[in-house]
């Protein structure tokens, strides 16, 4: 261990260091509680071995300031020539983890060190466990907000990022756009390539619209089945037809053969904008564009509708 041995006699500190030493520990030294806080801070020693009476900070005021620092936790213990059960009663309340009197019986002091390195030997065990467990807790969280079959965002994560960009386009008075994007006749290009072929080809499409979205706060999710919603926000009504428009020849472009639907796989799309208020909700810009790829559905398929604000501005 790395032992800050606290001590303002001289002797005193040389006698135990070369035991320390002598144990195989590397050890430290300072002469009075001022200077052990400032070891404590520099040295990150693993245990903190104090005289209690020394000049200008005392043990006790020592181990209380180094208690209130929001650091590790080190064992402390006291060590004294003061043998009133008082004094180790202050010395536990101040911070300590043991109250040895001096002179100190080098068996019960290896004794000692030994418990305390168990304790800090643990303390170190259930750090690393906890960081381990905060880093299996965020992979989770991540995997809970994506879409197993595309790896673009889920519902989950749509529902959380377009609440904050509703409040934060608010506030900047910006114009948010949703996209609401549905394959053209997927039922029947399932029926004739399979479920699997199905899934392959709605994993293209994913990647596709993935890589078109470039703006680092747009988002491009899997709404259901084949139907994909993209956030635009500061995205006015003009950009995000463009954008859909965009997306739509990205997917044609993708020339992945359709048995019908005019020989290759196509995306219908409705688009919706608005400068939100506080009243503007999601499922209003959702609707919105939902309402406008119905058009599209109507009009033929293959294109792009855009919707009235959804939210009355
Ligand atoms: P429309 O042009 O009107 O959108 O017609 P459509 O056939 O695409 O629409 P419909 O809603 O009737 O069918 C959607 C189909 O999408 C149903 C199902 O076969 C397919 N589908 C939905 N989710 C998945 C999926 O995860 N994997 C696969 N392979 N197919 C899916
Ligand atoms: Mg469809
Ligand atoms: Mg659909």
């Amino acid at each position: 261990m790395k032992i800050l041995l606290v001590d303002d006699t001289h002797t005193m500190r040389m006698l135990m260091t070369a035991i320390l030493e002598d144990f195989g520990h590397n050890v430290i030294c300072c002469e009075n509680g001022e200077e052990a806080v400032e070891n404590y801070l520099r040295e990150h020693p693993d245990l903190i071995l104090m005289d209690v009476v020394m000049p200008v900070m005392d043990g006790y005021q020592a181990a209380i300031k180094i208690r209130a620092i929001d650091n590790d936790w080190v064992p402390i213990i006291f060590l004294s020539t003061r043998a009133d059960p008082r004094d180790v009663a202050a010395g536990i309340e101040a911070g300590g983890d043991d109250y040895l009197i001096k002179p100190v019986d080098e068996t019960v002091l290896k004794a000692k060190l030994i418990a305390m390195q168990r304790i800090a030997t643990m303390r170190h065990k259930l750090i690393g466990l906890s960081k381990d467990l905060e880093k299996a807790n965020s992979v989770l969280q991540r995997q809970a907000e994506v879409d197993g079959l595309t790896g673009l965002a889920n519902r989950r994560l749509l529902d959380r990022h377009l609440g904050m960009e509703i409040a934060r386009c608010t506030r900047t008075l910006s114009p948010l756009s949703v996209i609401m994007a549905d394959l053209d006749h997927f039922k029947t290009y399932n029926d004739h390539y399979g479920h699997l072929a199905g899934d392959a080809c709605l994993k293209k499409v994913a990647d596709a619209l993935k890589s078109a979205i470039s703006r680092s706060n747009d988002l491009a999710c899997r709404y259901g089945g084949e139907e994909f919603c993209i956030v635009l926000p500061d995205t006015d009504k003009a950009g995000v037809v463009h954008v859909a428009e965009q997306l739509r020849l990205t997917i044609e472009k993708l020339g992945i053969p359709h048995i019908t639907n005019g020989g290759c796989v196509s995306m219908s799309l409705g688009t919706s904008t608005t400068v939100p208020d506080k009243n503007c909700t999601a499922e209003q810009l959702i609707e919105g564009a939902d309402q406008a790829l119905y058009q599209a559905k109507l009009a033929g398929r293959n294109r792009v509708f855009s919707s009235a604000s959804p939210c009355g501005a």
